[in-house]
């Protein structure tokens, strides 16, 4: 067994497949700081790491170990656009906010690749992406999305899979049809964060463990953080703490709720050359979405079935067993190594939420399952934006997000009974 993450269930096997990774200490007591950063995720060290490249006396802190949320624990693909397809956001917010947001995660793509090349970090990039459709009413949705997207949005990587091709690059007759997408794919997310976490501190970053933020005020002017250990009194603060936020700040609470995503690794499969042979990753059309793809390795990662609620399955891959028996039943009897899960911060519109929650104080997150591409990217543009170097996080300030009806007493609940009732729909 390896490390189990207090904050999020089960063992991870990117936990056990990363190499030496470098420990950060507790905060050693009260300090100043020009940017103070609370959560150690990507959104938090890529923050971290160019405010300080650019000379900025940067504090960070996380309650736990940097990537014990969901930076280190997600399915690893990078996908293309934001959440909601391009084609779906253009009917709400018009054309050309579609097109500027679907330029931010192209634009993301391309900085997380280039900064795994700039600072060699072996985030075992395999290229590829397959979303499948699971009832058969949706491909018309499908063949619109491929003709928007290479059409009008001018990117030239999709192409539509009839039910033979599909079958055929799946290993699983499980889907109707799919879209192929060559210009994305998928990285082990744990390697991602600890190179991230070495380049933070060579930049100078003052990186800090174990350090949990307890309330955030303004004081004089200046942001005060009280922390388990000792205060940090700043100029400017960036929240990065997404699904994991709890009490701290109400209003990243009330707009970035928490769901459960769980995976399972398999061991690594012999004898079937059939499944997935062209090493893309897969995510499907239910609303509870199956997500898998194989490791450099050749294991099965496969993700899904949600929770509504802070509680944890008891047998986590006993419900991922199900799932990937579903898609392939040959792999009945596949022994599974490892089972783990985390929280995804989504927001209502499947939107990131940016705002300043108090003046100085800004709050980034809910990329709504999105945030392996975005998160990073998102944490640069923070950065830049504090500098003055860039205004692209303003896109993300301008979109109207509400928050999650029910207030603090009642949210949890009301997102628990709209969720299931989707899920629901998932099998009909
Ligand atoms: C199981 C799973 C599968 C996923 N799959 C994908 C995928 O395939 N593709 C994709 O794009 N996205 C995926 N995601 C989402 C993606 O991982 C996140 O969007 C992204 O990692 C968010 O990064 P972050 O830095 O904003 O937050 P996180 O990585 O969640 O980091 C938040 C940090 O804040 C810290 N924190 C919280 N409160 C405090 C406090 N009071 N004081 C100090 N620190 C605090 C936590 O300890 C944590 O380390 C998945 C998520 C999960 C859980």
């Amino acid at each position: 067994m390896t490390w189990q993450s207090p904050i999020s269930p089960g063992y991870s096997w990117y936990e056990a497949t990363i190499p030496e990774r470098p420990v950060f200490p507790v905060m050693p007591g009260s300090r100043k700081a020009d940017v103070a950063i609370i959560g150690g995720g990507y959104t938090g060290l890529q923050a971290a790491c160019n405010l300080a490249r650019s000379g900025t006396d940067v504090t960070l802190i996380d309650a736990c170990r940097f990537g014990d949320g969901a930076s280190g624990r997600n399915g690893g693909q990078f996908g293309t656009g934001q959440r909601v397809w391009a084609d779906e956001t253009e009917e709400v917010l018009g054309r050309e906010w579609a097109q500027r947001l679907f330029d931010m995660a192209e634009n993301a793509k391309r900085y997380v690749l280039g900064f795994a090349e700039e600072h060699a970090i072996d985030i075992e990039f395999m290229p590829g992406q397959l979303s499948v459709g699971h009832k058969a009413s949706l491909e018309r949705d499908y063949r619109n999305h491929v003709e928007a997207m290479t059409g009008r949005y001018g990117y030239p990587h999709l192409s539509f899979m009839d039910r033979e091709e599909t079958v055929s690059r799946l290993g699983s007759s499980h889907y109707h049809f799919g879209i192929r997408d060559t210009g994305t794919g998928h990285i082990h997310p744990m390697k991602l964060v600890v190179g991230l976490a070495r380049q933070a501190a060579l930049a100078g970053a003052n990186l800090y463990e174990g350090t949990k933020a307890l309330k955030i005020e303004k004081k004089g002017g200046a942001v005060v953080i009280e922390t388990t250990s000792g205060t940090i009194t700043a100029d400017r603060a960036l929240i990065a703490c997404n699904g994991y936020i709890g009490n701290l700040e109400p209003v990243t609470a009330s707009h970035v709720m928490p769901i459960r995503s769980f995976i399972g690794a398999t061991t690594v499969l012999h004898g079937h050359p059939e499944i997935l042979p062209g090493g893309e990753s897969v995510d499907d059309s239910r609303f509870v979405v199956r997500y898998f793809r194989k490791s450099k390795d050749g294991r099965l990662l496969f993700g899904g079935r949600e929770a509504y609620t802070a509680d944890n399955p008891r047998d986590i891959s006993v419900h991922i067993r199900r799932q990937i028996c579903e898609i392939y039943p040959d792999l009945a009897d596949v022994e599974i190594t490892h089972a783990w899960g985390g929280s995804v911060g989504i927001t209502m519109p499947r939107q990131p939420f940016c705002r300043e929650v108090m003046p100085g104080v800004t709050t980034i997150g809910g990329y709504s399952g999105h945030g392996v591409m975005l998160a990073n990217y998102c944490g640069k543009l923070y950065a830049e934006l504090a500098l003055g170097k860039s205004t692209e996080l303003d896109l993300l300030k301008q979109l109207k997000i509400p928050a999650f009806p029910g207030g603090t007493r009642f949210r949890s609940a009301l997102l628990f009974l709209a969720l299931s009732w989707y899920a629901l729909r998932d099998r009909f």
